[in-house]
């Protein structure tokens, strides 16, 4: 809060708040069908999984580690941002990058799954 520099966004603020795009999170609303990581077996998708563990993002997460000039971790996370104006960018850099893939992800999920129940309406339909 006494930070001089930077201001939040909004995929800054989904991967600290972890409400967003993460399986764990729109399964809780049931807006997804698993909260499972679809690459990481038996694995939670939370923005802590996203943020520092999920393969799916680790070149992300190395460019951020060369900008904190170490692995980013959820201990430290917050503390390292606010440290320097660098970090603060690569931050929302790395948020902005993950969240928008997450983003992606998520609305061809959505696509599938509404082409599915198309499809399952009209094998259902009566034929004339
Ligand atoms: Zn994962």
């Amino acid at each position: 809060m006494n930070k001089k520099h930077g201001d939040i966004h909004y995929y800054l603020t989904q991967i600290l708040t972890g409400h967003g795009c993460f399986l764990e999170y729109l399964h809780r609303f049931q807006l997804a069908d698993s909260p499972f990581c679809p690459s990481c077996s038996n694995t939670v998708e939370s923005a802590e999984h996203v943020g520092f563990y999920c393969r799916r993002f680790s070149e992300e997460r190395a460019m951020l580690a060369k900008a904190f000039e170490h692995p980013p971790s959820h201990a430290r996370f917050v503390q390292d941002m606010c440290s320097t104006i660098t970090k603060w960018d690569a931050a929302k850099t790395f948020a902005a990058t993950v969240v928008t893939r997450l983003n992606r992800i998520d609305w061809e999920r959505k696509a599938q799954k509404r082409q599915q129940q198309l499809l399952l309406q009209q094998q259902q339909r009566p034929q004339q």
